[in-house]
């Protein structure tokens, strides 16, 4: 048995954790991982999260019996509060469906399980994926039959949006077409449309009668401000696209471990909303039966607890503002103190936890092997990997690999 099982090579990510951790050099730094990390390096449990648990452990009545098949009730309510806005027209409707999931990536599973079922694709069974993306999409959706093809996304001449190639591909494909898009702080590159960018991106949607799958892992992580992170979803919502969201707990309430998600799906009708949550369940009752409770009881307590829920955004506000304030340092560091050659401004213009620093790959692998700073070859960096300690040390590296 298991004689033709081929060997799979480790995942790229986690293989350079792997060799950061065994490194022994005192100024390795890690900008590979997408977690964040506070001033010292060091994971950041966000102090209402501590609240909230302290809470939840000394309730006497907290069992641990099975929550529904799709979920804690207060948790996906907020949680389609949060994304999709309190005074949101579809939620008042009772057009939307929101489901439990594992983090962001059994969302995005279960959406992509979702819509090779039951979705009229137009021919063969496609999504359309921004070229670069989030390595996972294409795995997750080949799962399901689902077979990924992209769309153009960023541009290497300008470090920026491919904008007027996002356009064309959009109306280029067939009508019908499903195209996952990043609602904020787009991975791996950092680069986001603007405003009027993603109002054009919804006349085209809409008038090729498009699926918009929207991906949300960095509420919060882009801008700082909750709300102003969910305004591409809300607008699309709005204007009557039809959608789906996948939303992940993972960055902006620091719960990566406790794999807190949920999958919002936009009806049109009420109708179509009770047929779609029967089935909706159904795939999920085959999956995972029912979704894990300590995360979702966490978050629920400070979705619905003004005074906790204030504190989260002040915790949000934090970790963001900090990375912010590391892409200014950085740019600064290049630009004013080292003269480092070329235009720096992608570093203060892109948004969230990543930044596409426009490196060549042998200029990356340069930077691990001489200098001890892991990322990943296609010159991404994680800003939540940087701090004040290693800030200078990273710059001054950076600069020496880009001089040649
Ligand atoms: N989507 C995107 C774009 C991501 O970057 C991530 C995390 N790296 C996820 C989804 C899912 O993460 P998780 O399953 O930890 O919520």
């Amino acid at each position: 048995t298991w004689d033709t099982v081929p060997l799979a090579p480790p995942d790229s990510i986690f293989k350079l954790t792997a060799a950061y951790k065994a490194d022994p050099h005192p100024q390795k730094i890690n900008l590979g991982v997408g977690a964040y990390r506070d001033d010292d390096s060091k994971p950041w449990v966000l102090p209402v999260v501590r609240k909230a648990s302290h809470i939840l452990l000394n309730d006497p009545a907290l069992d641990h019996e099975y929550l529904p098949i799709t979920g804690l009730p207060e948790f996906v309510s907020g949680a389609a509060r949060l994304i999709l806005g309190a005074s949101s027209p579809a939620l008042a409707e009772g057009r939307v469906v929101s489901v439990q999931t594992i983090s962001g990536t059994g969302a995005n599973h279960l959406g992509a399980l979702f819509l090779s079922r039951y979705y009229h694709f137009n021919g063969e069974k496609v999504v359309y994926l921004s070229d670069p993306t989030w390595v996972n999409h294409f795995a997750i959706f080949r799962n399901v039959g689902i077979e990924p093809k992209t769309y153009p996304y960023y541009d290497p001449k300008t470090i920026g949006l491919d904008y007027a190639g996002f356009v064309k591909a959009l109306e280029d494909a067939p009508e019908r077409s499903v195209f996952l898009l990043h609602a904020c702080a787009h991975n791996p590159t950092g680069v986001d449309p603007t405003e009027e960018q993603w109002a054009k991106v919804a006349d085209v949607v809409l008038a090729k009668k498009h699926y918009a799958f929207f991906d949300t892992a960095y509420q919060g992580f882009a801008s700082g401000d909750l709300d102003h992170d969910a305004k591409a979803v809300r607008y699309f919502v709005q204007r009557g696209v039809p959608m789906l969201v996948c939303q992940s707990f993972a960055k902006n309430a620091g719960l990566y471990g406790e794999r807190v998600g949920a999958l919002h799906l936009i009806s049109p009708t009420k109708e179509a909303a009770d047929r779609v949550r029967s089935q909706l369940s159904v795939l999920q009752r085959s999956e995972i039966s029912n979704p894990p409770s300590y995360g979702a009881r966490v978050v629920a307590l400070i979705l619905n607890t003004p005074e906790l829920f204030e504190e989260w955004k002040a915790d949000v506000h934090t970790m963001a503002g900090r990375i912010i304030e590391m892409r200014k340092e950085l740019h600064r560091l290049l630009t004013e103190e080292l003269h480092t050659p070329g235009n720096w401004d992608h570093i203060v213009k892109q948004i969230g936890m990543f930044s596409f620093t426009g490196i060549t790959p042998e200029q990356s692998k340069a930077l691990t092997e001489r200098d001890h700073i892991y990322l990943t070859v296609n010159g991404r960096i994680s800003m939540a990997g940087l701090n004040r300690s290693n800030i200078r040390y990273f710059a001054e590296a950076l600069d020496r690999v880009v001089r040649g």
